[in-house]
């Protein structure tokens, strides 16, 4: 928890992070979730430590900064719902997420066969360099519909993001269509994020507290060298020497 204090409270880069929101940050509903998976926060919040709680009351973005470090939490992310004045749902930013889990390893199996060994969140550096490579193709499949894309690497896997004005427009019936070519050309993604079931989102920015990785957006051209047992990018300071083995 000292580490999570220290990372936002001297290298959250605020900025970058309002920046990430083109169209300002005044509707956007933002969401912690304290320590269900590292089973790491505050003793007070021990109730609500596998909660995610939602964070939609603050006048500016130091005000979401005071709101994270009073609940130290392992990960923040935002809603990519849309709403209007009255709270009524109008648009979904459309994201496909990719994971190394879901990723079929040569060494270690498929995604069942790590959960039989209790390493159901794990992965190893063969499955970050394939989930990479399917980042850079999911990217070049969706360029061929979307402009406006981003990825941001997740502190696990990869996150695509389609900004495109008709892309926050479309129904369920047409997310579903487009899951479902990405996954029939081969891609790995996590269908309750490209659904909008799931819909939230990693902050970029923000800590990723089960790896200790700074969720960071990356150039397309980046991507294939990308290297994230190195860069100094999405390396939290409290790593320190541990960063480099
Ligand atoms: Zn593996």
């Amino acid at each position: 928890m000292d580490e999570r204090r220290q990372f936002y409270t001297q290298e959250f880069n605020l900025q970058k992070a309002a920046d990430w929101f083109t169209d300002g940050f005044g509707n956007i509903k933002f969401a912690v979730i304290i320590g269900r998976h590292t089973k790491i926060y505050p003793e007070k919040y021990r109730k609500d430590a596998s909660t995610t709680i939602i964070l939609d009351d603050f006048k500016n973005l130091e005000e979401l900064r005071q709101q994270i470090l009073e609940f130290l939490p392992e990960a923040v992310y935002y809603d990519r719902n849309i709403y209007d004045a009255n709270g009524s749902k109008v648009g979904q930013e459309l994201a496909f997420d990719l994971d190394p889990e879901n990723i079929t390893c040569p060494i270690h199996g498929t995604l069942s066969d790590k959960m039989k060994r209790h390493q159901g969140l794990s992965f190893c550096e063969v499955e970050f360099d394939m989930v990479k490579k399917e980042a850079i193709g999911l990217y070049e499949f969706l360029e061929t519909y979307f402009s406006d894309l981003r990825v941001v690497y997740s502190g696990r896997g990869f996150h695509i993001h389609v900004l495109d004005q008709k892309a926050y427009k479309l129904s369920s019936k047409e997310r579903l269509e487009l899951a479902r070519q990405s996954k029939q050309a081969g891609f790995h993604i996590d269908d309750w994020v490209t659904l909008g079931e799931f819909r939230l989102i990693r902050l970029p920015y923000s800590l990723n507290g089960l790896v200790s990785r700074i969720t960071l957006p990356l150039r397309k051209d980046e991507l294939e060298s990308f290297d994230a047992v190195h860069d100094k990018r999405c390396l939290p300071k409290f790593l320190g020497k541990e960063a480099t083995f």
